[in-house]
């Protein structure tokens, strides 16, 4: 027989029932606390795996495009390559906006290169100029490159007194004629057709000018080359509008001096959008 209850039990009852009610959903907010806790906690952690294991981007991709060996007999490497002009860093050579890169309309009395040397005093003897340090003293002697500078006639110094060359957009080694040339990485290579170069106008039929698209959307140019490898030549001939897929290392050219005074392979490098970069400011360079 269920007895009434008494108003102490009652009273007891309804406390228990609240207390139940009460600590219910203090689970539920502790439950919501400590979800928005492991939230914080995940971003936190997903932030500190950002800041801690950046994904490594890996920007050298281009290996030295003249075959030979350096003076203890290795490989040539971006590093031992005689570089007779540099890229100018001045002016109008890396200005995307500038129509007339070079020559007479970039000519600002002066050159820069990548490291920051800066060529600002006597010029060169000879057309286009390159300029000697105001206070004389040979270029890159920190050994970054292997600068042997153009040897000019009546130059007063050594040839790596004067940096070459004013609004020039490129690389230039030095080689014999008919020295390799290699593909500094994979893709597709064309002659230049007419209005191809947006920097010099020049094209196949005027400088041998040549250009490879690779894959990550960067293009190589060379120009003045003696001719191009055989195999490739036959590909193309006159047609600019074939291409011929080149493997890294392959042997494409060769060094020459069409369009040109003296024997050297000319060497540019454009990003994506076709602007000219340096590749040894860039780090594109695999050694
Ligand atoms: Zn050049």
């Amino acid at each position: 027989m269920k007895l009434p209850l008494s108003n102490t039990e009652k009273i007891l009852n309804a406390l228990v029932v609240f207390l139940r009610s009460l600590f219910s959903k203090l689970v539920i907010v502790n439950e919501e606390v400590l979800d928005k806790a492991e939230l914080i906690i995940e971003k936190q952690e997903e932030k500190a795996k950002d800041i801690a294991f950046p994904e490594p981007t890996k920007k050298s991709f281009l290996i030295c495009p003249i075959q030979g060996m350096d003076i203890n007999g290795k490989p040539l490497t971006s590093c031992t390559v005689r570089v007779s002009s540099i890229l100018d860093h001045s002016g109008t050579a890396i200005d995307p906006g500038s129509k007339n890169r070079w020559g007479k309309n970039a000519k600002n009395q002066k050159v820069k290169a990548f490291n920051g040397e800066i060529g600002d005093g006597e010029p060169s003897a000879e057309v286009p100029y390159g300029y000697t340090k105001k206070t004389l003293a040979p270029f890159f002697s920190s050994n970054e490159i292997n600068y042997v500078g153009a040897a000019g006639n009546g130059d007063k110094y050594g040839p790596t007194y004067y940096l070459n060359y004013d609004g020039h957009a490129g690389y230039d080694f030095s080689y014999p004629k008919l020295t390799s040339i290699v593909a500094p990485a994979s893709g597709q290579l064309r002659k230049a057709a007419p209005g191809d170069d947006l920097t010099y106008g020049a094209n196949w039929n005027t400088d041998h000018s040549f250009y490879i698209k690779h894959d990550n959307g960067y293009i190589t140019w060379f120009r003045h080359c003696e001719k191009l490898n055989d195999d490739i030549e036959t590909q193309i001939l006159g047609d600019f509008s074939k291409e011929c897929f080149v493997e890294k290392g392959k042997v494409i050219a060769y060094v020459g001096k069409v369009g040109t005074g003296s024997v050297h392979l000319h060497f540019e490098v454009l990003d994506d959008r076709k602007i000219i970069v340096d590749p040894y400011e860039k780090q594109l360079w695999e050694a």
